[in-house]
């Protein structure tokens, strides 16, 4: 089945990692990608670079995922820009770890505010957007722990289970009009996110993982690219765990 390559592609948090990677992956003859990004300007801008290289073009905006006005003029500018919105993918994510008895209430708003609202804002206007275009997929960034659990990761487990959730409710809720909702739950994958990790953490976790060894963020992008794919069209309120089997 042939792929549409001229689709316009809305990527949150696409200045490293997972983002980057999946705005790559996106990049193509004909593919426009806008994705925002909390502060890294020069990483938005290797970004915009790499898209460019792959054929695409690519257009950063410095947006906090956490402000409703923003995130809502952000998106409607697109929209104006671009003509439509094919593609959503709620990536922004950030950790504020602790035990619960440490965790203050500001880590937890925090994560929740990026993690789950931020996912909530940029839906609400691609929907709006996509319902009248009898069309489109949004796809979330979930995590194996909001399946699993952690500890130490309350607020970010909660956040990421909460994402499992609305993907589900909208899956359901926007179904009837031709969008599809779906979530990709990553294992361990090696990212700025991760590399606060010891040597012995990470020994620690590639244990647990059966096919031993971190995971990529182009192994991740893959995962969203065939989500977003034709041959996905069938395929919603699904959580594909992309894990190394640490999760099953
Ligand atoms: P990362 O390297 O830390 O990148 C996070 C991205 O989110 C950056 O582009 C960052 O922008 C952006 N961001 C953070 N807060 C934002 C805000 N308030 N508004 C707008 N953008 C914001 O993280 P990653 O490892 O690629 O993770 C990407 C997603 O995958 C996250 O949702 C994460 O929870 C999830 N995930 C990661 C792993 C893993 O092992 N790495 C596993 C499971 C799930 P700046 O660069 O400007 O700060």
């Amino acid at each position: 089945m042939s792929e549409q390559t001229d689709r316009v592609i809305v990527v949150t948090g696409g200045s490293k990692g997972i983002g980057r990677a999946v705005c790559e992956a996106f990049a193509g003859p004909g593919a426009r990608i806008f994705f925002n990004y909390a502060s890294d300007k020069a990483g938005a801008a290797e970004t915009e670079q790499r898209i460019a290289a792959a054929g695409g073009v690519g257009s950063s905006a410095q947006v906090d995922v956490t402000s409703e006005s923003d995130v809502k003029a952000f998106l409607e500018g697109v929209i104006k820009d671009a003509g439509r919105l094919d593609v959503l993918v709620n990536n922004a994510g950030v950790t504020r770890d602790g035990l619960i008895v440490r965790m203050k209430a500001s880590d937890w708003d925090a994560v929740m505010d990026v993690n789950l609202k931020g996912a909530f804002h940029a839906s609400k206007i691609a929907a709006k957007a996509m319902l009248k275009q009898r069309a489109g997929r949004i796809i979330n960034i979930s995590s194996v722990v909001g399946a699993s659990g952690n500890p130490g990761q309350a607020n970010y487990v909660a956040a990421k289970a909460g994402l499992i959730g609305l993907t589900k409710a909208l899956a359901k809720e926007l179904a009837s009009r031709g969008i599809t909702v779906n979530a990709v739950a990553p294992g361990y994958i090696e990212t700025d996110m991760t590399a606060a990790m010891t040597e012995a953490q990470r020994g620690a976790m590639v244990a647990q993982i059966p096919l031993g060894r971190a995971g990529t963020s182009r192994e991740i992008a893959a995962a969203v690219r065939f989500l977003a794919s034709e041959e996905a069209a069938y395929i919603t309120g699904h959580v594909l765990h992309v894990n190394g089997g640490m999760y099953m």
